[in-house]
């Protein structure tokens, strides 16, 4: 899985965004920076592996959002970020959209003077991020419509799995995934399905 470090190339100030695994690989990512908070897109175990060791590590507020949780029923961060929530990182803001479906605690983080989000596993390049129940995949599908089509085109998102990509490069193939009948499917889906 992809982690994160967002930078203030003003003031150096960091935050570190979703800890999965490699707490030395993760401490060389945030070299020369002044690591303000740690923040979780959501609460896979696979986002999480190496956050206890961070937070540890790091001593800095955990931030996420207020759930439900999945991989982490008793979380406590210091801030919880639900839709709408600012985050300062020196002088660049952080935006917080809740994009739920793949988990009911999913968020992106969004700086839109950069146009860039990091999304974790709300979208791929390839598909929205999997979802277990008909329900999780209707709530993909209003979270594509209602938050991810909202976003300029020239929004470049990372995810929490392989490459970064340009928004509108795939707003085609959202929108017709959209339009289609997707029945009472659930699972692993691709825009091309
Ligand atoms: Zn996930
Ligand atoms: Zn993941």
């Amino acid at each position: 899985m992809n982690t994160y470090a967002l930078v203030c190339s003003e003031t150096r100030k960091s935050v570190l965004v979703d800890p999965g695994a490699d707490p030395d690989a993760l401490e060389k990512l945030l070299a020369k920076t002044e690591p303000a908070a740690i923040i979780l897109t959501h609460t896979h175990s696979d986002h999480i592996g190496a956050l206890d060791e961070m937070r540890k590590r790091l001593k800095v507020p955990l931030m996420a959002h207020s759930g439900p949780h999945v991989d982490m029923m008793n979380l406590e961060a210091d801030r919880w970020l639900n839709h709408g929530a600012r985050v300062s990182v020196g002088n660049q803001i952080i935006n917080i959209y809740h994009t739920p479906g793949h988990t009911p605690d999913q968020i992106c983080l969004m700086n839109e003077k950069d146009h860039f989000v990091v999304v974790g596993d709300t979208i791929f390049d390839g598909g929205p991020g999997r979802t277990w129940s008909i329900k999780e995949f209707q709530i993909t599908l209003k979270t594509l419509l209602n938050i991810i089509l909202t976003w300029s085109d020239k929004t470049v998102c990372y995810p929490g799995h392989g490459p970064s990509f340009c928004l509108g490069d795939k707003r085609k193939a959202i929108e017709a995934f959209l339009n289609k009948d997707h029945g009472s499917f659930f699972g692993d889906a691709t825009w091309d399905m």
